[in-house]
């Protein structure tokens, strides 16, 4: 619960932060501006997940905050280098999403591998983690946690015998295992991001499963 409530003031932060216009890690001046009635972004809150992501083992950058248009924007921050192994396309994830997906990395997908695969995950292939889009890129919707750079992509699995797994492929493939596999991975997502959607979302999620820390629960 507690890291719930934090995880929720940090949040808090980041939309009001998309709100208003600032510069790059540039602070509002009091005597210029009038103070914000709660901050941009909770600092003891960036401190201690940052300090939880080295704890976890994750080597990464601290990104500077940036606003984009259309509400979208990166605060908070990491653009995370090694987590054990090597995944594609990474950018900008705030660090409660780095950090959960770095032990999602470590615990889950190599226990998931061990059960069901006999190989471990040597790398995993993902579609990216910010974009400034829509909810399911349908226009009008609101803001896509993608575009808070709050979400991760993930589409496949490269095993260290050689052979790929694909959400795509194999969520609904002939082989039993790697379906398993999938499932155990995804549902292993469930206990750690605050929503989770694979194929069984809905279509737009047949090639992918999508992780983030918006609100939620909500796990399909
Ligand atoms: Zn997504």
């Amino acid at each position: 619960m507690v890291r719930r409530a934090c995880f929720l003031v940090v949040m808090a932060g980041v939309v009001l932060a998309s709100c208003v216009p600032h510069g790059h890690g540039e602070r509002p001046t009091p005597s210029h501006r009038p103070a914000p009635s709660r901050p941009v972004y909770d600092e003891a809150a960036r401190r201690q997940c940052l300090a939880q992501l080295t704890a976890d083992g994750a080597h990464y950058s601290v990104l500077p905050d940036r606003t984009f248009g259309n509400g979208c924007s990166a605060i908070g921050t990491v653009q995370l280098s090694d987590i054990g192994m090597p995944v594609s396309n990474l950018g900008a994830m705030t660090c409660p999403l780095a950090d959960a997906f770095t032990r999602w990395t470590r615990d889950a997908t190599q226990k998931a591998a061990q059960a069901w695969l006999s190989s471990p995950v040597v790398k995993i292939e993902s579609f990216g983690t910010y974009s400034c889009r829509p909810v399911n890129n349908v226009a009008g919707a609101r803001l896509s946690e993608h575009g808070l750079s709050n979400a991760v992509d993930i589409s496949g699995f490269v095993l260290s015998n050689g052979r790929r797994i694909t959400v795509l492929n194999d969520w609904n493939g002939p082989d039993e295992y790697a379906r398993n596999f999938l499932r155990a991975v995804h549902d292993a997502g469930c206990r750690r991001f605050s929503v989770v959607l694979g194929p069984d979302a809905n279509a737009l999620h047949r090639n992918h499963l999508h992780f983030d820390m918006g609100p939620g629960p909500y796990c399909k």
